[in-house]
């Protein structure tokens, strides 16, 4: 016994992959994962297979693309075989920590093969809030206040900080005073996954685990740890002005150029919501060291997505374009056991990532998942095969309606150099040279680049084709049959 390695996966949402220092950001939010990435792999392009939470987690967690079984089918399929279920039949303790995403409920299917699940949502799973239109507003005479400052605000010309000002002293009158960030965070903060963490990896005494966390420290609203602000500057923030800038972030009203007043404020907010989560994972990782559990333990930290600001005029992290803020993503893998080489800057897509996770514990993978073990090529640092395609439906932004997953199909095909984006409704696509353009900014004129927009769309179309030609129908029927169950529930009056 005790050569069966254990696994932690813990997934950060909404980290992007240059906000971290082993990727090269100027502030220090991650000196632990940095110290952490001397000895681990460091993937220079991890990108999702879909955004966000619930485009993505089926290829984490379920190694398939997220529109494989249907637009219309969110979630793992109950009975589909995953990561999870495949460590259960190995026989490993397993355990979720989740910080209250009603997207990777058990609702959807997530907490099958956990022995522990736990995803710290009191109340029946809703939409996050700021996924719903923008709307922070409430009637009444404080809504009319607003309106009035809105139609007097282009008088006002160059004077827009006066109306900042005013609509500053709106916010403090439409909702009771916090007397502090914890009282105004909407998710279980990072230390409380730990500990639940800590508590239950102390029970497991002798049998390889595999532990996930979900941590949502910096997704909006973003109200960080004040610790985690004094950690990474000197000046502190009022939960009034936090609360300011989070109102004001969240504005349906204002364009990109009004928005970036605050853009870096609001920045600085949720960096803080990474550098706490790197705190704690130093916490969670010096338990397993102290336990001796660390010796045999695979340690992988990724996110299920990025996160925009105003890179290319959006907020937060809704379907639409597939940008990079959006799909690129930090990934260190750290293995027990092997040398630390440089990786290929070829996409590695997430989609690999559970096989690639169970072959580096010497496990097979499920002849069902669509990605395929990249151990070898990490472990020898050789390059990938250097394709990812993402995916998700535009415009779903409240997916417990059945309405919204329904819409047009986004695409992306991403290459080292290159990336198409594929959009059906209204029908385009738009090819990047990423090396002369890393920002997107200005797609390739239809002519240029000929045979290498040929190759991208043919790969895009056999992409769709096999989508459709090898969707597990049984899969998807029973996924269905799920849904209507619990909309059955919900729309049928109690009985007792
Ligand atoms: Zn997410």
């Amino acid at each position: 016994m005790g050569t069966q390695k254990s696994i932690v996966l813990v997934t950060v949402d909404c980290l992007r992959a240059d906000h971290v220092g082993f990727m090269g950001y100027r502030r220090p939010t991650t000196p632990f994962l940095d110290s952490l990435a001397k000895e681990s792999f460091v993937f220079p392009t991890a990108i999702v297979a879909g955004a966000p939470t619930y485009y993505s987690f089926p290829a984490i967690l379920g190694a398939r693309y997220p529109l494989a079984l249907g637009r219309d089918v969110l979630g793992l399929a109950p009975d589909e075989a995953s990561l999870v279920s495949v460590l259960k039949q190995e026989g490993y303790a397993t355990a979720s920590f989740g910080a209250g995403n009603p997207y990777i409920s058990a609702q959807f299917g997530y907490e099958q093969g956990f022995d522990s699940f736990s995803d710290f949502l009191d109340s029946e799973p809703a939409p996050l809030a700021e996924e719903q239109t923008a709307a922070v507003v409430p009637n009444g005479w404080a809504s009319r206040l607003n309106h009035k400052l809105q139609a007097i605000r282009p008088a006002l010309g160059p004077l827009g900080i006066v109306y900042d000002e005013l609509y500053f002293r709106y916010c403090q009158r439409v909702t009771p005073v916090a007397g502090s960030l914890d009282a105004l965070r909407r998710f279980p903060s990072a230390d409380v996954i730990v500990d639940h963490a800590c508590t239950w990896l102390a029970s497991v005494g002798d049998k390889p685990f595999f532990l996930w966390l979900h941590l949502m420290d910096p997704h909006a609203p973003y109200y960080p740890k004040e610790e985690a602000l004094r950690l990474l500057r000197d000046e502190s923030i009022t939960p009034a002005r936090a609360r300011y800038l989070n109102s004001y972030w969240n504005r349906s009203d204002l364009g990109p150029g009004r928005l970036a007043h605050h853009r870096d404020d609001v920045v600085a907010l949720y960096d803080a919501g990474i550098r706490w989560a790197d705190e704690q994972m130093g916490r969670l990782i010096a338990s397993l060291r102290a336990s001796k559990q660390w010796d045999d333990c695979i340690f992988a930290l990724t996110a299920d997505h990025g996160e925009e600001f105003l890179d290319h005029g959006g907020r937060f992290h809704p379907p639409s374009g597939l940008k990079e803020e959006l799909i690129h993503v930090p990934l260190l893998l750290r293995v027990p056991g092997s040398v630390k080489k440089e990786l290929s800057k070829a996409p590695f897509s997430l989609l690999h990532l559970a096989p690639t996770l169970l072959d580096a514990a010497q496990l097979r993978a499920p002849a069902e998942f669509q990605g395929h073990s990249a151990w070898d090529q990490v472990r020898e640092g050789a390059g990938f095969d250097g394709v990812a395609i993402s995916e998700c439906v535009a415009g779903c932004t409240n997916p417990f309606r059945r309405e919204g997953r329904v819409g047009s199909r986004v695409l992306s095909v991403r290459e080292t150099r290159f990336k198409l984006v594929l959009q059906f409704d209204p029908p385009g696509e738009q090819l990047f040279d990423l090396e002369a353009d890393p920002g997107e900014q200005a797609p390739l004129a239809p002519a240029a680049q000929k045979a290498v927009r040929r190759r991208l769309l043919e790969m895009a179309r056999e992409h769709m084709r096999l989508s459709s030609e090898q969707r597990d129908q049984r899969m998807r029927l029973r996924a269905r049959l799920r849904d209507l169950q619990l909309e059955w529930t919900r729309s049928s009056p109690q009985h007792s």
